[in-house]
Protein backbone atom coordinates (compact mmCIF):
# COMPACT_ATOMS: atom_id res chain seq x y z
CA UNK A 1 0.00 0.00 0.00
CA UNK A 2 1.07 3.28 -1.06
CA UNK A 3 2.38 5.53 2.08
CA UNK A 4 0.14 8.85 2.48
CA UNK A 5 2.54 10.19 5.12
CA UNK A 6 4.28 13.75 4.11
CA UNK A 7 7.94 13.97 3.57
CA UNK A 8 8.21 16.40 5.98
CA UNK A 9 12.22 17.01 5.55
CA UNK A 10 11.77 17.52 1.89
CA UNK A 11 9.02 20.95 1.82
CA UNK A 12 10.78 23.73 1.80
CA UNK A 13 9.70 26.46 4.61
CA UNK A 14 6.76 27.87 2.19
CA UNK A 15 5.15 24.48 1.71
CA UNK A 16 5.46 23.63 5.44
CA UNK A 17 4.07 26.64 6.08
CA UNK A 18 1.06 26.24 3.81
CA UNK A 19 0.82 22.70 5.33
CA UNK A 20 0.27 23.69 8.83
CA UNK A 21 -2.47 25.96 7.77
CA UNK A 22 -4.19 23.50 5.75
CA UNK A 23 -4.60 21.37 8.72
CA UNK A 24 -5.55 24.40 10.98
CA UNK A 25 -2.54 25.37 12.94
CA UNK A 26 -0.64 28.90 12.81
CA UNK A 27 2.70 29.05 9.64
CA UNK A 28 5.09 29.93 12.84
CA UNK A 29 5.21 26.12 13.42
CA UNK A 30 6.05 25.19 10.36
CA UNK A 31 9.68 27.27 11.72
CA UNK A 32 9.52 25.35 14.84
CA UNK A 33 9.63 22.28 13.50
CA UNK A 34 11.84 22.82 10.83
CA UNK A 35 14.10 24.15 13.66
CA UNK A 36 14.01 20.69 15.71
CA UNK A 37 14.79 18.63 12.29
CA UNK A 38 17.80 20.77 10.47
CA UNK A 39 19.08 22.48 13.92
CA UNK A 40 18.72 20.15 16.60
CA UNK A 41 18.55 16.55 14.56
CA UNK A 42 15.56 15.31 16.86
CA UNK A 43 15.25 11.87 16.43
CA UNK A 44 11.01 11.70 16.92
CA UNK A 45 8.43 14.27 16.40
CA UNK A 46 7.32 13.54 20.31
CA UNK A 47 10.84 15.63 21.11
CA UNK A 48 9.65 18.66 19.59
CA UNK A 49 8.87 20.12 23.38
CA UNK A 50 7.49 23.56 22.33
CA UNK A 51 5.00 21.93 19.88
CA UNK A 52 1.38 21.10 21.10
CA UNK A 53 0.98 17.53 22.41
CA UNK A 54 -2.47 17.05 19.70
CA UNK A 55 0.17 18.64 16.88
CA UNK A 56 2.88 15.99 17.50
CA UNK A 57 0.03 13.21 17.46
CA UNK A 58 -0.79 14.22 14.40
CA UNK A 59 2.70 14.77 12.63
CA UNK A 60 3.61 11.36 14.08
CA UNK A 61 0.93 9.45 12.29
CA UNK A 62 0.34 11.76 8.86
CA UNK A 63 4.52 12.52 8.68
CA UNK A 64 7.93 10.73 8.42
CA UNK A 65 10.68 12.73 10.23
CA UNK A 66 13.14 9.75 9.37
CA UNK A 67 13.54 8.03 5.85
CA UNK A 68 16.22 6.30 6.76
CA UNK A 69 17.73 4.14 9.39
CA UNK A 70 21.57 3.79 10.29
CA UNK A 71 22.31 0.55 10.49
CA UNK A 72 25.88 0.37 10.45
CA UNK A 73 28.66 2.98 11.19
CA UNK A 74 32.63 1.45 10.26
CA UNK A 75 35.91 2.98 11.33
CA UNK A 76 38.78 3.80 8.91
CA UNK A 77 42.47 3.43 10.81
CA UNK A 78 42.63 6.79 9.14
CA UNK A 79 39.47 8.26 11.42
CA UNK A 80 37.21 8.14 7.94
CA UNK A 81 33.86 6.99 9.37
CA UNK A 82 31.52 4.85 6.64
CA UNK A 83 27.52 5.27 7.85
CA UNK A 84 25.50 2.68 6.20
CA UNK A 85 21.62 3.68 6.03
CA UNK A 86 18.76 1.50 5.03
CA UNK A 87 15.87 2.52 3.38
CA UNK A 88 11.82 2.24 3.60
CA UNK A 89 12.48 -0.40 0.58
CA UNK A 90 15.70 -1.85 2.08
CA UNK A 91 18.37 -0.23 -0.17
CA UNK A 92 21.53 0.49 1.37
CA UNK A 93 22.30 4.57 0.99
CA UNK A 94 26.60 5.19 1.82
CA UNK A 95 27.30 8.19 3.44
CA UNK A 96 31.58 8.62 4.11
CA UNK A 97 32.51 11.08 6.70
CA UNK A 98 36.04 12.58 6.25
CA UNK A 99 37.85 14.59 8.69
CA UNK A 100 40.28 17.09 8.08
CA UNK A 101 42.14 19.23 10.24
CA UNK A 102 39.73 21.03 12.03
CA UNK A 103 36.79 20.11 10.20
CA UNK A 104 34.56 17.39 8.58
CA UNK A 105 33.90 16.74 5.16
CA UNK A 106 30.65 14.55 4.43
CA UNK A 107 30.39 13.19 0.79
CA UNK A 108 26.72 11.92 0.37
CA UNK A 109 24.93 9.80 -1.99
CA UNK A 110 22.25 11.29 -4.72
CA UNK A 111 21.23 7.81 -5.91
CA UNK A 112 21.45 4.01 -5.16
CA UNK A 113 23.90 2.73 -7.75
CA UNK A 114 24.69 4.61 -10.89
CA UNK A 115 23.42 3.91 -14.68
CA UNK A 116 26.73 5.33 -15.95
CA UNK A 117 28.69 2.42 -15.91
CA UNK A 118 32.41 3.89 -15.82
CA UNK A 119 34.49 1.34 -16.00
CA UNK A 120 36.72 1.92 -13.08
CA UNK A 121 33.98 2.46 -10.33
CA UNK A 122 32.61 -0.46 -8.43
CA UNK A 123 29.40 1.75 -8.21
CA UNK A 124 28.99 1.79 -11.70
CA UNK A 125 29.02 -1.81 -12.15
CA UNK A 126 26.81 -2.21 -10.58
CA UNK A 127 23.78 -0.33 -12.05
CA UNK A 128 21.10 1.89 -11.29
CA UNK A 129 18.71 0.52 -8.48
CA UNK A 130 16.70 3.98 -7.66
CA UNK A 131 17.02 7.36 -7.24
CA UNK A 132 16.78 9.02 -3.89
CA UNK A 133 14.42 11.16 -2.74
CA UNK A 134 14.80 14.83 -1.31
CA UNK A 135 14.67 13.59 2.47
CA UNK A 136 16.95 10.70 1.61
CA UNK A 137 19.52 12.90 0.31
CA UNK A 138 18.97 15.15 3.51
CA UNK A 139 18.42 12.49 6.03
CA UNK A 140 22.30 11.56 5.13
CA UNK A 141 23.07 15.15 6.46
CA UNK A 142 20.99 15.05 9.24
CA UNK A 143 21.86 11.60 11.01
CA UNK A 144 25.53 12.26 10.70
CA UNK A 145 25.09 15.55 12.60
CA UNK A 146 23.24 13.95 15.27
CA UNK A 147 25.86 11.04 15.43
CA UNK A 148 29.38 13.90 15.68
CA UNK A 149 30.39 14.98 19.33
CA UNK A 150 30.68 18.34 17.57
CA UNK A 151 28.23 18.67 14.54
CA UNK A 152 29.38 22.31 13.75
CA UNK A 153 32.24 20.87 12.87
CA UNK A 154 30.90 19.47 9.54
CA UNK A 155 31.95 22.15 7.15
CA UNK A 156 31.67 20.70 3.59
CA UNK A 157 29.18 18.52 1.88
CA UNK A 158 30.22 16.76 -1.45
CA UNK A 159 28.14 15.17 -3.55
CA UNK A 160 30.69 12.45 -4.31
CA UNK A 161 29.07 9.24 -2.83
CA UNK A 162 27.09 6.57 -5.18
CA UNK A 163 25.04 8.35 -8.09
CA UNK A 164 24.88 11.01 -10.69
CA UNK A 165 23.27 14.02 -8.94
CA UNK A 166 22.21 15.50 -11.76
CA UNK A 167 20.59 12.52 -13.04
CA UNK A 168 18.34 13.11 -10.22
CA UNK A 169 18.03 17.02 -11.06
CA UNK A 170 14.61 17.71 -9.45
CA UNK A 171 15.03 15.55 -5.93
CA UNK A 172 18.72 17.13 -5.86
CA UNK A 173 17.04 20.84 -6.32
CA UNK A 174 14.45 20.37 -3.70
CA UNK A 175 17.10 18.97 -1.28
CA UNK A 176 19.93 21.70 -1.75
CA UNK A 177 17.12 24.63 -0.22
CA UNK A 178 16.98 23.08 2.92
CA UNK A 179 21.17 22.25 2.51
CA UNK A 180 21.60 25.95 2.20
CA UNK A 181 18.58 28.45 2.60
CA UNK A 182 19.42 29.84 5.79
CA UNK A 183 15.98 28.71 7.62
CA UNK A 184 17.12 25.35 6.28
CA UNK A 185 21.05 23.85 7.22
CA UNK A 186 22.30 27.10 6.31
CA UNK A 187 25.52 25.69 4.52
CA UNK A 188 27.06 28.33 2.54
CA UNK A 189 26.95 28.02 -1.01
CA UNK A 190 31.10 27.73 -0.91
CA UNK A 191 30.93 24.82 1.27
CA UNK A 192 28.49 22.49 -1.12
CA UNK A 193 30.09 20.86 -4.23
CA UNK A 194 28.35 18.32 -6.46
CA UNK A 195 30.44 16.24 -8.55
CA UNK A 196 29.32 15.19 -12.08
CA UNK A 197 30.30 12.97 -14.88
CA UNK A 198 29.16 15.84 -17.29
CA UNK A 199 25.50 16.44 -18.08
CA UNK A 200 25.55 19.23 -19.85
CA UNK A 201 22.23 20.36 -19.74
CA UNK A 202 22.13 19.83 -16.23
CA UNK A 203 25.35 21.78 -14.84
CA UNK A 204 23.98 24.78 -16.81
CA UNK A 205 20.74 24.74 -14.89
CA UNK A 206 22.41 23.95 -11.33
CA UNK A 207 24.81 27.24 -12.50
CA UNK A 208 21.51 29.05 -12.58
CA UNK A 209 19.72 27.83 -9.83
CA UNK A 210 22.45 27.58 -7.23
CA UNK A 211 26.01 28.38 -8.09
CA UNK A 212 27.41 25.52 -5.73
CA UNK A 213 31.06 24.86 -6.32
CA UNK A 214 31.24 21.71 -9.34
CA UNK A 215 33.41 18.88 -9.98
CA UNK A 216 33.83 16.98 -13.14
CA UNK A 217 35.02 13.70 -13.15
CA UNK A 218 37.40 13.74 -16.24
CA UNK A 219 39.76 10.99 -15.90
CA UNK A 220 41.12 11.63 -19.31
CA UNK A 221 42.16 13.94 -21.30
CA UNK A 222 40.92 13.05 -24.44
CA UNK A 223 37.77 11.97 -26.64
CA UNK A 224 39.13 8.53 -27.14
CA UNK A 225 40.08 7.83 -23.77
CA UNK A 226 37.16 9.45 -22.02
CA UNK A 227 34.65 7.46 -24.09
CA UNK A 228 36.46 3.96 -23.57
CA UNK A 229 36.38 4.95 -19.65
CA UNK A 230 32.90 6.84 -19.35
CA UNK A 231 30.55 5.96 -21.99
CA UNK A 232 28.94 9.03 -20.99
CA UNK A 233 31.31 10.94 -23.24
CA UNK A 234 29.46 9.62 -26.62
CA UNK A 235 26.34 11.40 -25.16
CA UNK A 236 28.42 14.49 -24.09
CA UNK A 237 31.92 14.74 -25.51
CA UNK A 238 34.69 16.08 -24.07
CA UNK A 239 34.78 19.01 -25.97
CA UNK A 240 31.49 20.00 -25.18
CA UNK A 241 31.92 19.40 -21.67
CA UNK A 242 34.81 21.94 -21.67
CA UNK A 243 32.69 24.56 -23.01
CA UNK A 244 30.28 23.85 -20.92
CA UNK A 245 32.91 24.34 -18.18
CA UNK A 246 33.83 27.72 -19.86
CA UNK A 247 30.36 29.60 -19.11
CA UNK A 248 29.60 28.14 -15.60
CA UNK A 249 29.14 30.65 -12.88
CA UNK A 250 31.73 30.40 -10.84
CA UNK A 251 31.55 31.99 -6.95
CA UNK A 252 34.34 34.78 -6.74
CA UNK A 253 37.96 32.92 -6.50
CA UNK A 254 36.69 30.06 -6.92
CA UNK A 255 37.68 27.22 -9.79
CA UNK A 256 36.65 24.00 -10.74
CA UNK A 257 37.68 20.81 -9.66
CA UNK A 258 38.75 18.04 -12.03
CA UNK A 259 38.92 14.40 -11.02
CA UNK A 260 41.39 12.38 -12.51
CA UNK A 261 41.85 9.06 -11.36
CA UNK A 262 45.21 8.23 -12.24
CA UNK A 263 45.07 3.93 -13.88
CA UNK A 264 48.52 2.38 -14.90
CA UNK A 265 48.86 1.74 -18.40
CA UNK A 266 45.70 4.00 -19.29
CA UNK A 267 45.90 7.05 -18.55
CA UNK A 268 49.19 7.89 -16.51
CA UNK A 269 51.63 8.68 -18.94
CA UNK A 270 53.48 12.07 -19.74
CA UNK A 271 51.62 12.54 -23.14
CA UNK A 272 48.24 11.85 -21.26
CA UNK A 273 49.57 15.02 -18.79
CA UNK A 274 50.23 16.78 -21.69
CA UNK A 275 46.88 16.65 -23.39
CA UNK A 276 45.28 17.51 -20.53
CA UNK A 277 47.34 20.40 -20.17
CA UNK A 278 45.82 21.48 -23.19
CA UNK A 279 42.40 20.27 -22.53
CA UNK A 280 42.17 22.79 -19.60
CA UNK A 281 43.57 25.52 -21.29
CA UNK A 282 41.40 28.39 -20.70
CA UNK A 283 39.25 27.08 -17.97
CA UNK A 284 39.37 27.80 -13.91
CA UNK A 285 40.30 24.88 -12.78
CA UNK A 286 42.23 23.11 -10.02
CA UNK A 287 43.26 18.64 -10.91
CA UNK A 288 43.13 16.22 -7.92
CA UNK A 289 44.68 12.92 -8.90
CA UNK A 290 43.39 10.21 -7.77
CA UNK A 291 45.28 7.06 -7.95
CA UNK A 292 42.53 4.16 -8.56
CA UNK A 293 41.37 2.01 -5.63
CA UNK A 294 41.15 -1.68 -6.69
CA UNK A 295 38.04 -3.37 -6.31
CA UNK A 296 37.41 -7.36 -6.43
CA UNK A 297 36.38 -8.11 -10.13
CA UNK A 298 38.85 -5.56 -11.71
CA UNK A 299 41.87 -6.09 -13.23
CA UNK A 300 42.71 -2.30 -13.17
CA UNK A 301 45.75 -0.92 -11.22
CA UNK A 302 46.89 2.16 -9.39
CA UNK A 303 50.38 3.56 -11.06
CA UNK A 304 53.65 3.51 -9.00
CA UNK A 305 53.75 6.62 -6.90
CA UNK A 306 56.71 7.63 -8.95
CA UNK A 307 54.68 8.14 -11.85
CA UNK A 308 51.85 9.93 -9.78
CA UNK A 309 54.42 12.27 -8.87
CA UNK A 310 55.80 12.60 -12.46
CA UNK A 311 52.22 13.58 -13.39
CA UNK A 312 51.59 15.68 -11.34
CA UNK A 313 54.84 17.46 -11.77
CA UNK A 314 53.78 18.12 -15.48
CA UNK A 315 50.62 19.44 -14.69
CA UNK A 316 52.34 21.61 -12.18
CA UNK A 317 54.85 22.84 -14.21
CA UNK A 318 52.23 23.78 -16.69
CA UNK A 319 50.82 25.84 -13.89
CA UNK A 320 47.75 23.60 -13.33
CA UNK A 321 46.88 23.10 -9.33
CA UNK A 322 47.35 19.67 -9.03
CA UNK A 323 46.86 17.80 -5.43
CA UNK A 324 47.02 14.10 -4.80
CA UNK A 325 44.33 12.83 -3.73
CA UNK A 326 44.85 9.49 -1.16
CA UNK A 327 42.00 8.52 -0.80
CA UNK A 328 40.38 7.37 2.64
CA UNK A 329 38.79 4.72 4.52
CA UNK A 330 39.94 1.95 1.97
CA UNK A 331 40.00 -0.61 4.62
CA UNK A 332 36.41 -0.52 5.14
CA UNK A 333 35.22 0.13 1.18
CA UNK A 334 34.54 3.50 1.89
CA UNK A 335 37.50 5.36 -0.64
CA UNK A 336 36.13 7.09 -4.18
CA UNK A 337 34.67 4.62 -6.81
CA UNK A 338 33.94 1.96 -3.43
CA UNK A 339 30.72 2.78 -2.13
CA UNK A 340 28.15 0.02 -2.63
CA UNK A 341 29.93 -2.92 -3.16
CA UNK A 342 28.51 -4.80 -0.13
N1 LIG B 1 28.76 10.40 -10.39
C1 LIG B 1 29.45 11.55 -9.93
C2 LIG B 1 29.56 11.58 -8.44
C3 LIG B 1 30.33 10.44 -7.84
S1 LIG B 1 31.91 11.01 -7.52
C4 LIG B 1 30.80 11.64 -10.59
O1 LIG B 1 31.23 10.68 -11.19
O2 LIG B 1 31.39 12.71 -10.53
C5 LIG B 1 32.86 9.58 -7.47
C6 LIG B 1 34.30 9.94 -7.78
O3 LIG B 1 35.10 8.80 -7.52
C7 LIG B 1 34.48 10.32 -9.24
O4 LIG B 1 35.28 11.45 -9.33
C8 LIG B 1 35.21 9.13 -9.82
O5 LIG B 1 36.07 9.54 -10.85
C9 LIG B 1 35.94 8.58 -8.62
N2 LIG B 1 36.16 7.13 -8.69
C10 LIG B 1 35.29 6.22 -9.15
N3 LIG B 1 35.82 4.98 -9.07
C11 LIG B 1 37.06 5.12 -8.53
C12 LIG B 1 38.10 4.21 -8.19
N4 LIG B 1 37.96 2.89 -8.35
N5 LIG B 1 39.22 4.71 -7.66
C13 LIG B 1 39.37 6.04 -7.45
N6 LIG B 1 38.41 6.94 -7.74
C14 LIG B 1 37.27 6.50 -8.29
FE1 LIG C 1 28.48 6.83 -11.74
FE2 LIG C 1 30.27 8.69 -11.04
FE3 LIG C 1 30.81 6.07 -10.70
FE4 LIG C 1 30.74 7.08 -13.16
S1 LIG C 1 32.18 7.62 -11.51
S2 LIG C 1 29.76 5.17 -12.52
S3 LIG C 1 29.11 8.58 -12.97
S4 LIG C 1 29.23 7.24 -9.67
Amino acid sequence: MEDKRIKIMELDKRELERWMESIGYEPYRASQVRNWIFQRYVDSFFNMHNIPKRLREFLNENAILHPLRLKERLISKDGTQKYIFMAEDRSFIESVLIPERDHYTLCVSSQVGCSMGCIFCLTGKRGLKRDLSASEILDQIVQVKRDMKSPEKLRNIVFMGMGEPLLNYSNLKQALKNILYQDGMNFSKRRVTISTCGIIPKMKRLGKDFRVNLAVSLNAPDEEKRSYLMPINRRYPLRELMEACKIYPLQKGRRITFEYVLIKGINDEIEDAERLVQTLSGIKAKVNLIPFNPFNGSSLRPPTPDRIERFQKHLIKNHITALIRKSKGSDIYAACGQLGGK
